[in-house]
C-alpha cells in the first residue's frame, strides 16, 4: 500500500526526534525536509499552498523484532490526511476520521475500497498490539544528519 497505517508502540510513542529537540529546531528541521520534498506530500503528492494548507514532518521507523530495536530511518513531509492515517489507532480519533474524510483519502490514494481499508486497519492494530509487548530500544542515531 502506498499509504500504509504504521502505528508506533505505546511505550515508545514519545521517544522520537520531535521530543528530543526544541519546537523551534523541530520547525526548522520540518521546513528543511519540506524543501527537500519539493513542498509536496510524499505519499499523495498534493502540494503545499495549492491542494493542501500545510505539511507535517513524519518520522519513519523500522522495527527489528529479533533485536528489539526501533530505528529511525527517515523523515518525510506528509499532508494532514496522510499523516493522520499513519496514526489512526488513537482512541480519540473516531470523530476526526469522519470529519476529515480519512477513510476516503486512504481508499483514493491506495485505489482500494472500504473493506480493504478495514482489513488493513485490523492488521495494523494486530501488529501494534504485538509490538506493544516488546521492550524496544529506540535508535535515533540517524537523526543527527538532519539537525
Ligand atoms: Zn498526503
Amino acid at each position: 500500500m502506498k499509504l500504509a497505517i504504521e502505528l508506533v508502540p505505546i511505550p515508545t510513542m514519545n521517544v522520537n526526534v520531535r521530543s528530543h529537540i526544541s519546537s523551534y529546531r523541530w520547525r526548522q528541521l520540518s521546513l528543511n525536509i519540506q524543501r527537500r520534498d519539493d513542498y509536496a506530500c510524499v505519499i499523495c503528492e498534493r502540494r503545499k499552498g495549492h491542494e493542501v494548507h500545510k505539511l507535517h514532518c513524519h518520522e519513519q521507523w523500522e522495527f527489528n523484532e529479533k533485536h528489539e530495536i526501533q530505528r529511525l530511518i527517515g523523515l518525510q513531509s506528509l499532508c494532514f490526511q496522510c499523516h493522520m492515517l499513519k496514526h489512526i489507532g488513537f482512541a480519540d480519533m473516531q470523530g476526526w476520521i469522519e470529519q476529515y474524510a480519512l477513510i476516503e483519502h486512504f481508499c483514493e490514494v491506495n485505489r482500494v475500497d472500504r473493506e480493504q481499508f478495514a482489513i488493513h486497519l485490523h492488521e495494523a492494530v494486530q501488529q501494534w498490539m504485538h509490538r506493544n509487548r516488546i521492550n524496544w530500544k529506540v535508535d535515533l542515531s540517524a537523526y543527527t544528519e538532519w539537525i
